[in-house]
């Protein structure tokens, strides 16, 4: 159990910069979750800290301990590091017990048996510890490859997005589940994922990525109620992104204000505005444009002056229906143009 930290770190494949400058600490015995869409550098991240390849520059350091810098690159099987790769399946030719047993060769057979079942036991699948991969399902490998990466107790804990593929109850289930695992493992990991709704759930911190750079690192809820940039306000949920002059330290818009005191008075600015931060009361101003259920909420259209806002809200907008609409200031961030 250590934090893992990432410093100026660099990593391109030919032309393409796949992490470019990214500094980062896993915090001890928590969950970092590195959220980003595809493409963005997430997994390289966890490919850097397993020693599966080299960095350009910059320095990876589990513990006090250098792992990667350009001088040196300590060997994969030396880091003591768990995977859980999304194409990282289960030995096909090997129980599940015997997976998981499988990364304890320092240990006798007696307490390795016992360890791997023990772990499988975490995990709810001690029953199954004879069964091999092809008779299990989905989240049933996925829970063993979990079992079989804490069970040598790990450093740190690499989950690349352990749960695609899965239906979304079970999606749910598992998550919950591996959570509740990690939690009594008290294991530092760093989970990739590009689902949001993934990531709030399980993150004790969060990184948030695009490009190959770090656009955000903080609490979960902070990140979501003081995003930093557009970017990391887009990457927690559907935004709608409004350009503006800074007047008397406020952005007019067709809805209301937006606060925006912190930018220069007259400067152009951009904000966004979540869709659940949009209330739609009775009234005039905007008309509905479409209506579309989103779980317990409606993602409804509408329009104002030519342009078009969404909204989530509570299922009660019809179609042509006439709308007032108020911007709720605590989802609505206003950045000056180069954020
Ligand atoms: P993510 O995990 O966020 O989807 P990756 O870390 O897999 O992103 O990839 C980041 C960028 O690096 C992408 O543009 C990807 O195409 C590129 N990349 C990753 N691995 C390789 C590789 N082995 N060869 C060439 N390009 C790669």
């Amino acid at each position: 159990m250590s934090l893992v930290t990432l410093s100026r770190v660099r990593r391109s494949y030919g032309g393409v910069r796949a992490l470019d400058d990214v500094s980062l600490t896993a915090p001890e015995a928590q969950v970092l979750a590195l959220l980003g869409p595809s493409g963005s550098g997430k997994s390289t991240i966890l490919r850097l800290i397993a020693g599966l390849e080299p960095v350009d520059a910059g320095e990876i350091r589990i513990g006090d301990e250098v792992m990667s810098s350009s001088a040196r690159a300590v060997a994969t099987e030396e880091r003591r590091v768990g995977m859980v790769f999304q194409d990282y399946s289960l030995f096909p030719h090997l129980t599940a017990g015997a997976n998981v047993a499988f990364g304890l060769n320092k240990l006798g057979r007696a307490e390795r048996e016992t360890t791997a079942l023990k772990w499988l036991d975490r995990v709810g699948l001690k029953h199954r510890a004879g069964s091999y991969p092809h008779e299990l399902s989905g989240g049933e490998q996925q829970r063993v490859a979990l079992a079989r990466a804490l069970a040598p107790a790990p450093r740190a804990v690499l989950l690349d997005e352990p749960f695609s593929g899965l239906d979304p109850v079970l999606r749910a289930e598992l998550r919950d589940a591996t959570l509740a695992t990690l939690m009594e493992a008290r294991t530092t990991t760093l989970f990739v994922t590009h689902d949001a709704e993934d990531a709030l759930q399980v993150a004790d911190r969060l990184a948030i990525m695009k490009a190959g750079k770090l656009l955000q690192e903080s609490a979960p809820r902070q990140a979501y109620d003081a995003p930093t940039s557009i970017d990391a306000a887009a990457a927690l949920g559907p935004i709608n992104v409004f350009e503006g002059r800074v007047e008397h330290g406020a952005m007019a818009t067709p809805f209301g204000a937006i606060k925006a005191a912190h930018l220069p008075e007259g400067a152009c600015a951009r904000a966004a505005v979540r869709a659940e931060a949009l209330r739609l009361i009775p009234g005039d101003g905007a008309r509905v444009l479409s209506v579309r259920p989103h779980g317990a909420h409606d993602v409804v259209r509408i329009g104002s002056g030519g342009v078009v806002w969404r909204a989530l809200a509570p299922p009660r907008s019809a179609l042509g229906e006439t709308v007032s609409v108020e911007i709720q200031p605590a989802g609505a961030f206003a950045f000056s143009v180069s954020s």
